[in-house]
């Protein structure tokens, strides 16, 4: 009797697991890896949390899957049971515990189990990730306009580093210094390029002084109460020896000052290393243009073959719009064609 009662607890206590789970576990402000023993007790269900790989303590991703990967091998290789990762690709995707996993609505895209969204703005029939593919293959098929976005490098030899991106110019804390040098310059082109070149970054440095030392004349340091401490951030900056503390945020003088001072050493250092500025924008460029670019530039790591592009769009563009949209790429400099292959153009580089 004894014998039987104890072997009974032992055979609870060593249940054995009948499958391994992984799902992705993440809000605005976290993600993590949650990996969970998964039993089955007289049809009911339970899990049982084996680790949560956290996405910040990791450097990459990859580095984050390959941890996972040792935990998973070594329970699956101990009980021999199944795994069930049904999203490794994509962390934005909500996907259900594997006793829900025959039962629960799939993906129409994607085929993946998932858990419909609650909200009122995005479709239930498909996952995140996949709603926003269609989203694009839409901006691609109707050839939607894309301009947005200027991109501002110091180059020399071929060499370009970049200094900033924003949607729109004037956005860029030096636009207002610049605007008329690079009106003048703006022509016809889908691409253009507007230099800045030593004369012009001398006066840019210049205005840039004047601006900033005007605001430093007016600086005044934070005081900050103790009930105010917990939620102020500041952080110090020098210019010219002199130490400025600033608010990190909510403070539009503070904010400027920060501004023109990197500016500053933006335009000191392409004057010290000879250095030009080139600003890249776009007009009549597309979401047809930008993704096969980006396709080209990133997936294909610079070139492809028009076969492998072709393929690629084969659901979201008849084989005319493909060779339409690499001929316009040509024609404005962003790729150029060698028989059967496309390779990404300096230009080409510099706008995606
Ligand atoms: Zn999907």
């Amino acid at each position: 009797m004894i014998k039987s009662i104890l072997q009974n607890i032992f055979n609870t206590e060593e249940i054995k697991p009948i499958a391994i789970q992984c799902l992705w576990n993440s809000d605005w402000e976290y993600i993590g890896l949650t990996i969970d023993l998964i039993f089955k007790k007289n049809n009911s269900y339970s899990k049982q949390n084996i680790a949560e790989l956290e996405y910040q303590k990791f450097e990459s991703e990859e580095a984050l899957l390959q941890e996972a990967e040792k935990i998973i091998k070594a329970y699956t290789e101990k009980y021999d049971i199944e795994l069930y990762f049904p999203s490794p690709d994509k962390w934005s995707r909500d996907c259900p515990d594997y006793w829900e996993s025959k039962t629960a609505p799939k993906c129409e895209d994607c085929k993946t189990p998932i858990i419909p969204t609650k909200s009122i703005y995005l479709p239930k029939e498909v996952c995140y990730p996949c709603h926003l593919e269609r989203e694009q293959n839409n901006k691609i098929k109707s050839e939607e306009q894309y301009d947005n976005g200027v991109q501002m490098y110091l180059a020399k030899n071929n060499e370009y580093e970049n200094i900033g991106y924003c949607s729109y110019f004037k956005d860029f804390t030096i636009a207002p210094f610049i605007n008329d040098k690079v009106q003048k310059q703006f022509n016809e082109n889908v691409i253009n390029v507007v230099t800045l070149h030593k004369s012009d970054i001398l006066e840019l440095n210049e205005d840039l002084e004047k601006a900033l030392n005007e605001k430093l004349a007016v600086y005044e340091k934070p005081v900050i109460g103790e009930a105010e401490k917990k939620f102020t951030r500041t952080y110090k900056i020098e210019y010219k020896g002199i130490e400025y503390e600033l608010y990190s945020r909510f403070n539009s003088a503070h904010n400027e000052i920060s501004n023109l001072i990197s500016a500053l050493k933006k335009s000191q250092k392409a004057l010290q290393n000879d250095y030009v500025y080139e600003i890249y924008f776009k007009k009549g460029f597309t979401h047809r243009d930008d993704s096969l670019l980006r396709f080209v530039n990133y997936a294909c790591k610079g070139s492809s073959s028009i076969e492998k592009i072709m393929e690629k769009y084969k659901d979201v563009m008849s084989e005319t719009e493909i060779s339409t949209t690499i001929n316009k790429l040509v024609k404005i400099g962003c790729l150029v064609i060698n028989g059967n292959f496309v390779t990404v153009t300096t230009t080409g580089k510099n706008i995606v």
